[in-house]
């Protein structure tokens, strides 16, 4: 068997269970074996029913002492059994599972692991976990027992046996990515041994040992990929060196406002940049509300003086929209031609675009993914802008880049990254940080709510709405509850919307399943104020900037990330208009108070992303996909900074001897790695 291997063909595995992987996303055996545990249970000890105590989960060994009989009580199957040994008995049952009354044969040892109870001066057992005592290898007791992450009705058991099997079927022919060599160095355990304790640990030495191993690994594997890609794109290529146009001030004084400190110090940063030889690479992070924009728009300035053309890139037409009608209002009255090319355009349309961009009667082209079409050319590109960059993967970034002679490139975020990680997860680009909002910007009042509140929030709504202003509700992702969509949940929350006192208002409903017009026009509808309420799921997540909405209601508030609540409250208070945003959620529990706590005491991003990831560990945090990064499975870059320091030493010194990852030795490192390029979104 191999790794890559699908898993029909382990033991266990029948249709319904296969199908109960599949939505897990386990497909192949490497998938199944690295599912890690959440935890473990230690049932190394076995007892004897003397030494069971009340109340708690207890292993021990007996033999069947009487029939088992099956009874009906109400609606359920109770089964009944006595069970005992040389120290005494005890009686145990089960529910609903009138099966185990033929599976049980008198007289026959097994093991049971369950929660203990005395009870009329008996010792009572429910619902324990049993497996035949005389079996060479015991799966639920006498070791340490792995816990997974469950879902879609799998049962802990049953995958407990799949995995183990599977393991069975790979044991020692595992292959390590790193030679002896570099596990020796940096202390690290093989990967048969690794794999093999991370899952059925034979003690703690083993456990720690394989621990460090696998996460060693995940993080030397992203920080590899990084160092690769970095070589990729900067090579020793020359870049086009730019000079500054003399009026580039008279454009700053053009704007109606006075740039703040960090926007002047991110703008002299990329004109430093502009002027070398070098490629730039630089990314630009600011807060929600920033002001990004209008350093894309120096920077498309300065390159288009030098009779360069500029692509800028959204990972919206929504937001393409919004960026073109931001830019072309100050570039057209420098007499800079602009062009928008998205979706929806006709076929006509598009190609008269294409016409004027090949012969270079555009000079500043703002659109989505239709800018990377292959059969998209230029007349001569000078740089290349993305905003929200992690919705884009390196590749896609790299298509753009070929489109010209080495352009520059910007991108831009409004993910905060702690400060601690960006400079190695943004290992190939060199970092501007705009820390600092424009002046007389509110702090937007939060507030964390129940729906109870529903009827008061409400009725402030109905007051923001009767003074002009307009409203956001973002409905829930549904993820649990699969019957009904995303969309559903936003279509029938706009039902009910309508049926409350507010229904008088315009309410609209926005979601990502729309085609690309209908958006549009509603967009545009709730720029005019033709809408009052815009009931949404997370497409209006990232930039879309509408100035007269003062109020962000986040239903659900539980089921979104940090990041994600602070990016989407981002999208009020952009005015001068004091601005709230409410978090509905009910559910309870010490962390998501927290989490709501956090959101009410603080605006500021960087707070927020340090908050999040102690909060939730890496695992989550970047399982958003948030970050661009693919998610870890057991590394926490909160938690292993030690290893995550030790990893990246790591693959220096081997992308520093092997840049192209040519020599034989490193084979499976760098299939790994191309692996999981596409997932990295930079
Ligand atoms: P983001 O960084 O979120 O992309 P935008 O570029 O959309 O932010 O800017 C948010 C709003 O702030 C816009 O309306 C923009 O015109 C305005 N803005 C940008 N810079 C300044 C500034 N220095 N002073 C005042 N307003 C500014
Ligand atoms: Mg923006």
């Amino acid at each position: 068997m191999k790794i890559f291997d699908k898993i029909e063909n382990i033991r266990n595995v029948g249709k319904k269970t296969l199908e109960k992987l599949r939505m897990m996303h386990i497909q192949t055996l490497e998938d199944l074996i690295t599912h890690f545990p959440r935890d473990y249970e230690d049932r190394t000890e076995i007892n004897t029913i003397s030494q069971l105590i009340d109340g708690e989960s207890c292993t021990f060994k007996a033999s069947i002492a009487s029939i088992p009989i099956n009874t009906k009580f109400k609606a359920k199957v109770i089964t009944n059994v006595e069970v005992s040994d040389d120290t005494g008995e005890a009686e145990v049952t089960w529910f609903n599972q009138p099966y185990i009354q033929k599976v049980l044969k008198p007289g026959v040892e097994y093991i049971f692991v369950g929660k203990v109870r005395r009870a009329f001066g008996k010792l009572r057992v429910e619902s324990p976990k049993y497996e035949l005592a005389n079996k060479s290898e015991l799966m639920i007791a006498g070791r340490i027992v792995p816990m997974y992450p469950l879902t879609y009705g799998m049962s802990q058991h049953n995958l407990q046996k799949i995995i183990k099997n599977a393991l069975e079927k790979l044991s020692g022919t595992l292959i390590d990515i790193f030679t002896e060599k570099v596990r020796d160095k940096y202390n690290l355990a093989e990967y048969n041994y690794a794999i093999k304790n991370i899952h059925f640990p034979y003690n703690d030495e083993a456990y720690n040992k394989a621990k460090r191993r696998l996460i060693f690994e995940e993080l030397f594997i992203v920080q590899a990929a990084l160092l690769y890609i970095k070589d990729k794109l900067k090579n020793d290529i020359k870049g086009i060196k730019f000079s500054i146009p003399s009026d580039i001030d008279s454009l700053e004084k053009a704007l109606p406002f006075e740039l703040t400190g960090a926007q002047k110090r991110v703008v002299d940063e990329i004109k430093i940049d502009m002027q070398t030889e070098k490629i730039m690479n630089r990314l630009v992070q600011g807060d929600v509300g920033s002001g990004k924009t209008v350093i894309a728009l120096m920077a498309m300035y300065i390159c288009v003086k030098n009779n360069y053309q500029v692509a800028m890139m959204a990972p919206t037409e929504i937001l393409a929209v919004q960026h073109y009608e931001f830019l072309t209002k100050y570039l057209e009255r420098l007499d800079i031609k602009t062009g928008l090319l998205v979706g929806s355009l006709t076929k006509k349309q598009k190609e008269d675009m294409y016409d004027k961009l090949k012969n270079g009667q555009i000079d500043v082209i703002i659109g989505t993914h239709a800018i990377i079409q292959e059969s998209l050319e230029f007349n001569n590109l000078g740089l290349v802008i993305t905003d929200e960059q992690h919705r884009f993967g390196v590749d896609q970034r790299l298509k753009l880049t070929d489109k010209g002679e080495n352009p520059d490139i910007i991108v831009m975020t409004a993910t905060p990254i702690p400060r601690t990680l960006g400079l190695i997860l943004y290992g190939d680009l060199d970092i501007s940080i705009i820390d600092e909002l424009p002046k007389g910007r509110q702090k937007i009042d939060t507030h964390h709510v129940n729906s109870s509140y529903k009827e008061r929030m409400y009725n402030f709504v109905k007051e923001q709405i009767e003074q002009r202003r307009q409203v956001y509700v973002v409905c829930p992702m549904v993820l649990e509850n699969e019957e009904m969509s995303e969309l559903e949940s936003v279509i029938t929350y706009t039902e009910n919307l309508n049926k409350t006192h507010l229904g008088k208002y315009k309410i609209e409903y926005i979601h990502g399943k729309m085609k690309a017009k209908e958006k549009n026009d509603i967009m545009t509808r709730f720029k005019n104020n033709e809408i009052n309420i815009l009931v949404s799921t997370t497409v209006i997540e990232v930039g879309i900037s509408v100035d007269n909405a003062t109020m962000m209601i986040i239903e659900n508030a539980e089921r979104f990330g940090l990041a994600q609540l602070h990016q989407l409250r981002g999208r009020v208070g952009r005015g001068l208009h004091k601005s709230y945003c409410i978090l509905v959620t009910d559910a309870k529990g010490k962390i998501i108070r927290e989490r709501m706590n956090v959101m009410k005491n603080t605006n500021d991003g960087f707070i927020i992303a340090e908050k999040d990831l102690e909060l939730r560990g890496t695992g989550d945090f970047f399982g958003t996909k948030q970050h661009g990064l693919p998610e870890f499975k057991i590394a926490n870059l909160y938690e292993h900074t030690d290893i995550l320091k030790e990893s990246q030493q790591a693959a220096r010194e081997m992308i520093e001897m092997d840049k192209c990852l040519s020599n034989e030795e490193n084979k499976n490192i760098k299939e790994k790695i191309e692996n999981i390029i596409r997932y990295i979104a930079l």
